[in-house]
């Protein structure tokens, strides 16, 4: 049997997307499974702007989520080269070949042409298709076109009265119809070949055994088997993905900010990487059991496409903030300071330089949040009571600190804190108790009255260490005003 070759061909417009992101993730997965080899190349006849940009921020974010491949624009490879603008020359013969054969011809029909036709059919109830008119031009009427220097482009001759089939890994058996097929262009007046037509002779000329892609690409695979057949080029097997839903079960759009979408913002927004794998694996694809927590190598070993699903996926925010605070938790917590100071910093808590005891301090902050953490970033809202001049307390807090305990307690723990001799997390365990010898106030009524004073909330991380954070000078401070 032949060795797997799978590829990413994506067209290098922008950031890498969700989308992109799991489809380079199933071709990866299955090519260290079956000791394949995963190829990206970039499709990028269409895009004159952004270009690189566009191929950069592809590689870099799927470089990002741990994804390596074999072949490639960065490492090169035996098959290239990797962008299909460099690749032109060797489409040439192709055409040619299907010139000859009578299974392309050149079509000078403009626009306006092409217009009034599908203007006809509409008026005529058809469904709009090119109607074959070039088909059988006479050596005179091209000759007359070629002098009015009308540019031709070249369209396959799509044969009538047959049934495409194929086999799709995932979606089992498809069939098309040619009839409802109009003859397409593969080669534009400007010499640049069609998404359809270079698309096979990339995978041709580079092997590609399997061809992973979304489900958006699925009408264009008769077309390309029957080119495929027309050249008497062998036909790759092919996969194509369900589409990936939003939380309302509606088609993502890129305007949607309900989700995130682009691999570069879960970078900013402090995801952990191997997280956002393990999501994206999950989309579409359903492990064997009920395990949903798997690194890259469990995903390696367990990924399969009989068990990627037929239908849509649906992108679950909650479920990926739930999986990435799974990986924050047992993550290493300088690991995860190191994510979120920036935001910190950004957010203007933090000086862009800090002292030993600053670094030191704030990796205590993170280590405080690190169970709570979703993504790094969220350091920010969830710690913005260390930062704030003044506690404000909501109506329950209010509530809490007017009842007749609650001065009592207070003025107790502000004789303690004043008058220790040391402020650290262990002291802090002590005075907390001395005031509840001195008041005789226990449990809620002393701990939950310390912690709404100090931070205006009913609950949060450790009371000790959130004081300790807090510092002596600001638990006194703001014991005092309230008092
Ligand atoms: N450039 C196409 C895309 O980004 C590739 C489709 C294919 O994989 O054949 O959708």
């Amino acid at each position: 049997m032949s060795k797997l070759r799978v590829r990413y061909a994506p067209s290098p417009t922008g950031h890498l997307h969700i989308g992109g992101a799991r489809t380079a993730l199933f071709d990866y997965l299955l090519a260290r499974k079956e000791g394949g080899e995963f190829i990206i190349r970039f499709e990028d006849t269409d895009q004159t702007r952004h270009l690189e940009s566009g191929i950069g921020s592809q590689l870099d974010g799927l470089k990002w989520l741990g994804v390596d491949w074999d072949e490639s624009v960065d490492i090169g490879g035996p098959y290239g080269p990797y962008r299909q603008t460099e690749r032109l020359d060797l489409y040439q013969p192709f055409v040619e070949q299907l010139l000859r054969e009578g299974s392309a011809y050149r079509c000078y029909c403009t626009e306006a042409d092409l217009e009034q036709e599908r203007a006809a059919q509409e008026a005529a109830g058809q469904m709009p298709m090119y109607s074959g008119r070039c088909r059988h031009l006479t050596a005179e009427q091209i000759a007359a076109f070629e002098a009015e220097g009308r540019k031709p482009s070249i369209r396959f001759r799509v044969p009538a009265d047959q049934t495409i089939s194929f086999v799709d890994r995932i979606r089992e058996q498809v069939e098309f119809e040619t009839n409802g097929i109009g003859d397409f262009i593969i080669v534009r007046p400007d010499g640049i070949p069609t998404y359809n037509f270079a698309v096979i002779l990339d995978d041709h000329l580079m092997k590609i055994s399997l061809v992973i892609r979304g489900e958006e690409h699925l009408t264009n695979t008769p077309r390309q088997i029957m080119m495929y057949e027309a050249l008497g080029l062998p036909v790759p097997e092919f996969a194509h993905l369900a589409l990936i839903l939003n939380q309302d079960r509606k088609k993502m759009s890129k305007r949607d900010e309900s989700i995130i979408q682009f691999i570069e913002q879960y970078r900013e927004l402090g995801y952990l990487p191997e997280a956002v794998m393990n999501f994206i694996a999950l989309l579409g694809w359903s492990p064997k059991g009920e395990e949903e927590i798997f690194t890259k190598e469990e995903l390696i070993a367990q990924f399969d496409l009989d068990r990627v699903s037929k239908s849509p996926a649906v992108f679950d925010m909650d479920k990926l903030n739930w999986m990435n605070n799974q990986y924050i938790k047992k993550a290493d917590t300088d690991r995860i300071t190191a994510l979120a100071l920036p935001h910190l910093q950004q957010a203007g808590r933090l000086p862009e330089e800090l002292t030993a005891e600053q670094q030191q301090w704030v990796r205590s902050l993170v280590g405080l949040y690190q169970e709570q953490l979703r993504y790094a970033a969220e350091i920010v809202p969830l710690s913005e009571l260390f930062f704030r001049e003044d506690v404000s307390y909501d109506e329950e807090a209010q509530t809490m600190l007017g009842e007749e305990h609650a001065p009592v307690v207070l003025r107790s723990f502000l004789e303690q804190v004043e008058g220790a001799a040391e402020f650290s997390v262990d002291a802090l365990k002590g005075l907390i108790k001395s005031v509840q010898t001195a008041t005789g106030y226990k449990g809620k009524q002393l701990f939950m009255t310390i912690r709404v004073a100090l931070t205006g909330q009913m609950h949060g991380p450790d009371l000790n260490m959130t004081l300790f954070l807090l510092g002596r000078e600001t638990v006194a401070a703001r014991l005092k005003k309230l008092l």
